[in-house]
């Protein structure tokens, strides 16, 4: 008899499935599935993303049928034994440490190479391999695509450069309230989605389990014919508008052209080759122009695969980082996702967006909500999770690099090479968040002072010595020295310490 493989909840696709000569899973190998209570049980979830976990492990198992013995346990140890007793079972190597070590300690359990990356640890290890430590995504990613053959013609760079970011920076256009772009994919819910609804209010009712954010209809993908249609209605009519919108931001358009497709990369329905190879192929097609397919590139075959490199690579004690001493824990109505308490029109909005669907795009992650939480001086370690409980795409392996490294500079910058935070003209220029704001971004005393533009001030003084040993921050630190009212403006922000903005 074949032996059993395990799949976990983020292994959804057919690539964990597929038979390797390197000893499994076996051709037709049972499937064993462990829905594993305590992980509601450990941390209060987005309601959003616990359903669209479930619902994709649910869907999965449907589609199985008699290969998959499905199990709900407390815990996936108990699950385990429930399925295979002591009988040795195979996995793909987990998307964490705390699964990593789970499944190393169980004796019967055989853990194979990882799937679902283009770039393998060992070809990582390779390329980090004599660079003195400095292992900056921009120059992973132009070894990815010349290793890869990305984007590539006859060993040149489609469109003559690796880089179009320079074309991927436009802000939003002139008096758009919404880009002029399809709409993105939406899946319909069904019956096993109206299961796992009924499951969570009992949970919630009768079992001690709770949830942040508010319930809706499921906005992505749960099973691979779904992700597949998320991922085609994408390249065909969205991808084109991809790449000059990249950063930009409208209200009455959270979305953008941005793809959607996190959740399901994540949870292994899509594989990333698929997507870059899709991208590229309408690029060659001629139905999006270079600059758009490089963006998507990118940000799949460039970001997303450092991202999971660097998690590994940096190790576990990486996510205890806090170079910056930032100790303040998270204020209510940002735990509790309490957008009305909000004033600022940005933050209000993005934290609305994450309320209501648990997802929003980059710039609101990076530069909303992020760059809050740095200027704010919170928690580097309750930052990361909150922004893993609270998004439909949040993994560990993902959190943490994109918290602590890109977007708190816990790391002291072996990720980045500055802290990415900005006043509130970097978001007037780049969205309409500011529009009808009861702040306004020039001002950064008063009444009317922007959050971000004083707290950017408050900020880069209280770690004025740190960054002006960077170079790209040494400039905005000398600005410190030309404001005439800073001493008010730190008056001010310790007044609004804490409180909502
Ligand atoms: C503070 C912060 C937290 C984040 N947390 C997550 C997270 O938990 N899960 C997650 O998948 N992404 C995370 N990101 C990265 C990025 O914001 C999301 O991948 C993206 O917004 C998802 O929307 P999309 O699928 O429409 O992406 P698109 O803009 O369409 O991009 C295409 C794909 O590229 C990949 N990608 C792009 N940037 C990154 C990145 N920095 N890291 C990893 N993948 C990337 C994603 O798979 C994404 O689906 C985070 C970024 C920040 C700044």
């Amino acid at each position: 008899m074949t032996t059993p493989h395990w799949i976990f909840g983020d292994q959804l696709g057919p690539h964990f499935l597929t038979p390797t000569g390197e000893g499994g899973p076996g051709r037709g190998a049972p499937v064993v599935m462990i829905e594993a209570r305590s992980v509601l049980r450990r941390r209060r979830l987005h309601r959003a993303k616990a359903h669209l976990v479930l619902s994709a492990m649910r869907h999965r198992a449907a589609e199985l049928g008699r290969r998959v013995t499905y199990v709900r346990a407390e815990t996936y140890r108990e699950g385990l034994r429930r399925t295979v007793g002591g009988a040795p079972v195979t996995v793909c190597h987990p998307t964490s440490y705390a699964a990593l070590r789970l499944v190393r300690s169980l004796p019967q359990v055989r853990v194979l190479p990882a799937r679902g990356f283009l770039v393998t640890r060992e070809e990582f290890a390779g390329w980090a391999e004599g660079r003195g430590g400095r292992l900056l995504q921009e120059d992973f990613y132009r070894w990815v695509r010349r290793e890869h053959d990305l984007l590539m013609e006859g060993g040149h760079p489609a469109g003559g450069r690796l880089s179009h970011d320079h074309a991927n920076r436009e802000p939003p256009p002139r008096g758009a309230r919404s880009l002029d772009v399809p709409g993105p994919y939406r899946p319909r819910e069904d019956d096993i989605d109206a299961e796992v609804r009924d499951d969570l209010d009992r949970w919630e009712r009768e079992d001690g389990v709770r949830f942040v954010g508010r319930d809706g209809p499921r906005r992505f993908p749960a099973t691979r014919r779904e992700a597949l249609s998320a991922l085609r209605r994408f390249v065909d009519h969205r991808l084109a508008f991809f790449g000059p919108y990249e950063d930009a931001v409208l209200i009455g358009d959270p979305v953008m052209s941005h793809s959607l497709l996190s959740s399901s990369l994540n949870l292994g329905l899509l594989h990333p080759v698929e997507c870059v190879e899709r991208a590229e192929r309408a690029w060659r097609e001629g139905t999006v122009p270079v600059n758009s397919a490089e963006g998507f590139v990118r940000q799949v075959a460039g970001w997303r695969e450092y991202v999971w490199q660097l998690y590994w690579h940096f190790g576990e004690d990486y996510r205890h980082g806090n170079t910056l001493g930032h100790t303040e824990q998270l204020p209510e109505y940002f735990a509790e996702l309490d957008a009305d308490a909000v004033t600022a029109r940005c933050l209000a909005t993005v934290l609305a967006q994450v309320r209501d669907t648990g997802w929003t795009h980059h710039i609101p992650r990076l530069m909303v909500l992020g760059s809050h939480a740095l200027q704010r001086g919170w928690d580097p370690a309750a930052v990361t999770d909150w922004f893993h409980r609270c998004f439909v795409d949040g993994h560990d392996w993902v959190m943490v690099p994109n918290v602590v490294g890109m977007s708190q500079y816990a790391d002291g910058g072996r990720m980045t090479t500055k802290p990415y935070t900005s006043g509130g003209a970097y978001l007037h220029r780049m969205s309409d968040l500011c529009d009808g704001c009861a702040y306004r971004p020039t001002e950064r005393t008063g009444p009317r002072a922007c959050p971000y533009t004083a707290g950017y001030w408050a900020f880069l003084h209280r770690h004025r010595r740190l960054l002006s040993g960077n170079a790209r921050m040494r400039r905005a630190v000398k600005g410190l020295d030309r404001l005439g009212d800073l001493d008010e403006v730190l008056r001010q922000e310790r007044r609004r310490a804490g409180k909502a903005p």
